[in-house]
């Protein structure tokens, strides 16, 4: 295999860049000459492939976000766009196509392999959603940040007598917000895959309150069924049984932004490293994932459509560390 590319896909993940700097550079090494495509599905559709070598993507390994951005495209998800994104691929002399992104990408990357290009995916979001990797790149950062916030949250709701709901991402999977709670030692957590009875955190928190806490926590992923917004509308009506003062804190977005902790960084680096090392052995569509503290390639057909289960018994320990 002598010519290669490499896209971002689908949600930025701190430590993506790691992933983009090695395929560039274990690429090179191996031979091989490497494309970044700018702006995932799309720019593929449109043949944005720019040629890489290891001087561009010096620099980078710090940074969040993708060098090569990243996009939502709806069009590749119909045939005739994914036909479109084959034809830029087979035109520029492109034999392998390495697509660092989460669920939604790998499931794209799938589609693409189907039609018989050799695909490798790199597994990275936040969410930490993704069959056939024990954690994704960007993960570590992201609770980093929510943890750093649940420190200074506690810090301020001390002084007042505070409890905080703080919306951590997470549509479907909540492990963001489970790690976070245990790392920031929270009163209580709330996910997507366990339905709560909101009166249930109301007792929690009363009983935190009349314990003597001078603050407390409800760590909500922000696809649970109740997210901080409608828990907060139902506080309304339980003010004076709760005791503290609630106020809510949605960290959206900000959790993507941070520069990339040492584990996304090297995550990155070995999980990009992998995915050029298959598409050279002709291990064509699979996902490289770090599995039981090792590089592992599952084929794609496993990984896509599924959803990793949350650990009860780390959500029990979340519940019983109040
Ligand atoms: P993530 O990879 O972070 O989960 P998305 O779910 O937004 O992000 O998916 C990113 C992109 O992957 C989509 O915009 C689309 O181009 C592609 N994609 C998602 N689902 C499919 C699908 N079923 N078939 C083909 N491509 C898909």
């Amino acid at each position: 295999m002598k010519r290669i590319a490499v896209l971002t896909s689908g949600g930025d993940a701190p430590g993506m860049n790691a992933a983009i700097r090695a395929v560039v550079r274990t690429g090179t090494q191996k031979g091989m000459e490497v494309f970044g495509v700018s702006l995932g599905y799309s720019g593929l559709i449109d043949g944005k492939f720019i040629p890489m070598g290891p001087r561009d993507v010096g620099g980078i390994i710090q940074k969040g976000g993708t060098i090569l951005g990243s996009a939502r495209c709806e069009e590749f998800k119909t045939e005739a766009g994914r036909m479109k994104a084959l034809r830029a691929l087979n035109g520029n002399g492109i034999e392998g196509l390495v697509v660092i992104g989460g669920n939604g990408s790998q499931t794209g990357s799938y589609a693409l392999s189907e039609m018989g290009f050799p695909v490798v995916g790199v597994a990275s979001t936040i969410d930490n959603d993704l069959v056939g990797s024990d954690i994704t790149i960007g993960v570590d950062t992201a609770l980093n940040i929510a943890l750093e916030a649940i420190d200074r949250l506690k810090v301020t709701g001390s002084s007042h007598q505070r409890a905080f709901l703080l919306e951590v991402m997470g549509r479907k999977c909540g492990y963001l917000a489970l790690m976070a709670a245990i790392a920031g030692g929270a009163e209580t957590v709330i996910l997507p895959e366990v339905d709560v009875d909101p009166h249930e955190i109301v007792e929690i928190l009363a009983n935190a309150y009349e314990r003597g806490k001078s603050h407390a926590i409800v760590v909500v992923a922000e696809g649970a069924k109740y997210n901080a917004t409608k828990l907060a509308e139902f506080f309304e009506e339980h003010n004076e049984e709760i005791g503290f003062a609630l106020r809510v804190t949605i960290l959206g977005h900000v959790q993507r932004g941070g520069s990339p902790s040492a584990q996304d960084r090297i995550l990155g680096s070995r999980l990009g490293a992998g995915a050029v090392d298959c598409l050279a052995k002709g291990e064509y569509g699979v996902l490289v994932g770090w599995v039981s503290n090792a590089l592992k390639a599952t084929p794609l057909k496993d990984v896509v459509g599924k959803t990793k289960p949350i650990d009860m018994e780390l959500f029990e320990l979340a519940r019983i560390l109040d």
